[in-house]
C-alpha cells in the first residue's frame, strides 16, 4: 500500500494551493459570501490553470487526469470553501456525463467551450415532490418536432443563474414508465424564454446559489438531449460515484481548514494566563477532530483507488461520503466552540465553514440514504 503522491500530484496539489492564496483571499470570501455573488474571478484563474481539463481525455482536449488527480483539486479548492468547489465540480460532472453519453457531434460541440471557460454548466433533478425519491418528478418533457418542449418545476439547482450557463435539466419522457425508465437529460440554456429563475435564500453557499426553476414551455433543440430518450437514469447512474468521491475530497478539505483554523486560533488566544490550547479540553478536543478529518482522508483515498482500478466502489464510497460530511459538519461545531464569540461573528470564517457544512449531509445522497444503501450492501454480501 502506497499512501504517496507521484511528484507531478504534489505539483498539482502545491500549484492549486498557491493560486487559491494568492486569489481567495478572506475579504474577496466574505465579500462573495455577503453579496451572494458568484466566483468568477476564480473560475476564470482555474480555467487557466487547466483545472477544467485535468479529467478529460487528451483527444478532446483535456489532460486524463485520474480520479486521485481529482480528490487533490477537489481538497485543495474546498480549502478555502466547500461552496467555491461546487462552482467546478458541476461543470466536471456534467462535463463527464456528456463524455461518457454523448454522441461524437456533442461532445464536440459542447465539451471544447465548457473546457476553455466559454460557457458552464449545472445540475437540476430535484423537485418540491422529488428529492431522495426521484419518483415524484414531475417536470415533463414532450416532442414537438425535432424539438422538445419541457415544464415543470425543479428546486435547488446549484449555479443554475451563472453566466453563460447550460443547466442538465433531468424531465420526464414518458408519463407512463417508472421514472427509471422514462425520464431524459436535456442542456437547456438558462436565459432561454419560458424558463424563470430565482435565486434561493439559503442557510449557507451563498456565493454559488441554489435556484429555483420555472419551465414554461421551454423549447429545446433535439441535438439538446443526452443520451438516449427515456434513459436519462442511466446517465445520471454513470457519474454518481465520480461525484460523491470528488465531493467527499471537498469535504475533507473544508474540514482541514476548519481544524487548521481552531488549532491557529487555540495558540493564539490567551484566557486565564495561557494559550486555549493549554486546557486539555480544547486540545482533546483538536485532536478529535484531526483524527476525524484523517480517517475521512483514509475513507476517501480507499474509495477512490477503488474507483480507480475499476473495482465494485459503491459500499467504499458511501462509507465515505456518508463519514466525510458527518465530520465536515462535527469538526466546524466543534471549531464554532472553540472560537467563540469570534467563530459566531461574521468577520471570522467559522460560521461560513458551520453553515455550508450543514449542506453536506443532505446534498449528494442524504446521509440517511448513504446508510440504507450501505446497510443494502452489507446485507447482500457487495462491496
Ligand atoms: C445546498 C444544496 C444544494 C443542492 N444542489 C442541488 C443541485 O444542484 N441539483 C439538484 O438536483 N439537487 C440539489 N440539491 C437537492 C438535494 O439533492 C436534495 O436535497 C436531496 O436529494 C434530499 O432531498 P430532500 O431535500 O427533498 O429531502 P427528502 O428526500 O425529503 O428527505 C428528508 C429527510 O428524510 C430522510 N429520508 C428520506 N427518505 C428516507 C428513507 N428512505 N430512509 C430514511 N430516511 C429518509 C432524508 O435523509 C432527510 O433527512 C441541493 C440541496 C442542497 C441543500
Amino acid at each position: 500500500m502506497d499512501f504517496e503522491f507521484s511528484e507531478e500530484q504534489v505539483m498539482l496539489r502545491d500549484a492549486v494551493r498557491r493560486t487559491m492564496d494568492r486569489l481567495a483571499t478572506p475579504d474577496l470570501l466574505r465579500q462573495l459570501d455577503r453579496d451572494q455573488a458568484y466566483p468568477y474571478t476564480l473560475y476564470d484563474a482555474w480555467i487557466q490553470q487547466g483545472l477544467m481539463q485535468m479529467p478529460f481525455p487528451e483527444s478532446i482536449g483535456g489532460l486524463g487526469g485520474s480520479v486521485m488527480d481529482m480528490v487533490i483539486i477537489a481538497e485543495e479548492l474546498s480549502r478555502k470553501g466547500f461552496d467555491l468547489f461546487t462552482a467546478y465540480s458541476s461543470n466536471v460532472f456534467c462535463g463527464l456525463t456528456l463524455m461518457r453519453k454523448g454522441t461524437a457531434e456533442q461532445q464536440q460541440a459542447w465539451l471544447p467551450p465548457l473546457l476553455d471557460g466559454r460557457l458552464r454548466m449545472s445540475i437540476s433533478m430535484s423537485e418540491p415532490d422529488a428529492g431522495s425519491d426521484l419518483s415524484g418528478m414531475r417536470t415533463k418533457a414532450r416532442r414537438d418536432g425535432d424539438d422538445w418542449i419541457i415544464s415543470g418545476r425543479k428546486l435547488w439547482a446549484t449555479g443554475a443563474g451563472a453566466r453563460n450557463n447550460f443547466i442538465n435539466v433531468y424531465a420526464r419522457t414518458n408519463a407512463n414508465a417508472d421514472y427509471r425508465q422514462g425520464m431524459s437529460l436535456f442542456l437547456v440554456k438558462n436565459d432561454s424564454p419560458g424558463l424563470e429563475l430565482k435565486k434561493l435564500d439559503m442557510l449557507g453557499r451563498r456565493s454559488v446559489g441554489t435556484y429555483e426553476l420555472h419551465f414554461d414551455d421551454v423549447r429545446v433543440p433535439g441535438d439538446q438531449l443526452i443520451g438516449e430518450v427515456d434513459k436519462g437514469w442511466d446517465c445520471l447512474l454513470s457519474g454518481l460515484q465520480y461525484e460523491r468521491v470528488t465531493s467527499t475530497a471537498g469535504y475533507c478539505g473544508a474540514a482541514q481548514s476548519v481544524v487548521d483554523m481552531a488549532l491557529d486560533y487555540a495558540k493564539d488566544r490567551r484566557q486565564f494566563g495561557k494559550p486555549l490550547v493549554e486546557n486539555q479540553a480544547i486540545a482533546h478536543m483538536l485532536a478529535d477532530m484531526q483524527t476525524e478529518v484523517d480517517a475521512s482522508r483514509l475513507l476517501l483515498w480507499h474509495a477512490a483507488w477503488r474507483l480507480m482500478k475499476g473495482h465494485d466502489a459503491l459500499r467504499a464510497i458511501s462509507m465515505a461520503k456518508l463519514f466525510g460530511s458527518e465530520t465536515y459538519v462535527k469538526v466546524a461545531n466543534q471549531g464554532m466552540q472553540i472560537l467563540g464569540a469570534f467563530g459566531y461573528s461574521m468577520e471570522y470564517d467559522m460560521q461560513r465553514h458551520y453553515r455550508d457544512a450543514r449542506s453536506t449531509t443532505i446534498g449528494a445522497g442524504t446521509s440517511q440514504i448513504q446508510r440504507n444503501l450501505i446497510a443494502r450492501l452489507m446485507v447482500s454480501g457487495k462491496m
